[in-house]
């Protein structure tokens, strides 16, 4: 029995009958997938709906898809995840978007502070940004969320600060942190419907100019992951994991 293929749509592509697939997914489901009439797709409208149809017309540029059914089960963490990762070097990103999709993370923004290194141009940052959005897209897929979190595009810190005040909390994995650990302020956290921010430093770590930016937000907690220093990618993974166990399991 095969998978069934999850593919995401806009709004405007749904009607109470049916569903308009456009764009690529038209390629992938006909030549790729090689679906044919009759057989099963899920479809999510990326506000947290998925429906049940199965193929019932093919055409050069769409396929049209018959509604069999809808639930609202959603497969999307309550709390509001946003991942603000310091832009680590090669493809770690790659990485640490892919794992933090299929962990739940709603959306991803990669983040250049005092101690990034990578150099980043208006022809490499567009081709960057684009091949995130992608691995996001899959992975959300393949782990059957009802939503592709979003990727932002490459923002400088100080840029940043300024919209961290939304955020129920902003927690910030220090390296030099002793006193407070990610546990501790969690569990601070009354109930779980969060808008949780996680700032994570590249492999250089937090400069001091860093920490003094961030926090003068009052919702920045700095907090401690362990005795142990994890690599940048290991770290943005586990803090989302572990807000994933705190708030989901
Ligand atoms: N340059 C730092 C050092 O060698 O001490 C290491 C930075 S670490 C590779 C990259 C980022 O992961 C840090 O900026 C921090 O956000 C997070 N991190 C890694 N281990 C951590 C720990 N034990 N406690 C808190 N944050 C940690």
């Amino acid at each position: 029995m095969r998978a069934i293929s999850t593919f995401y749509v806009e709004k405007n592509q749904i009607n109470d009958k049916n569903i308009t697939v456009i764009g690529d997914d038209v390629n992938h489901i006909k030549n790729v997938l090689r679906h044919r009439i009759g057989d099963k797709i899920d479809i999510c409208d990326n506000e947290g709906s998925r429906y049940f149809t199965e193929v019932e017309s093919f055409f050069d540029d769409r396929i049209i898809l018959h509604i069999l059914g809808k639930t609202s089960v959603t497969t999307e963490m309550k709390t509001c995840v946003t991942l603000y990762q310091g832009l680590p070097k090669a493809d770690k990103l790659d990485l640490i978007v892919q794992k933090c999709t299929e962990l739940g993370v709603a959306e991803i923004v990669p983040v250049i502070t005092d101690r990034v290194i990578v150099k980043i141009n208006d022809s490499n940052r567009v081709n960057k940004v684009e091949r995130w959005k992608k691995i996001a897209s899959e992975a959300a897929k393949q782990s059957g969320r009802q939503k592709i979190p979003v990727v932002q595009d490459i923002q400088k810190l100080e840029n940043v600060v300024e919209n961290l005040s939304k955020y129920d909390i902003v927690i910030v994995p220090y390296e030099n942190e002793c006193e407070h650990t990610l546990k501790t302020e969690l569990r601070a956290l009354n109930g779980n419907n969060q808008n949780i921010a996680v700032v994570i430093g590249p492999e250089g770590g937090f400069s001091d100019k860093d920490i003094e930016v961030l926090v003068r937000n009052s919702n920045v907690r700095l907090v401690s992951l362990g005795k142990r220093i994890l690599r940048t990618e290991t770290a943005g993974i586990a803090t989302v994991a572990m807000i994933m166990y705190e708030y989901e399991l």
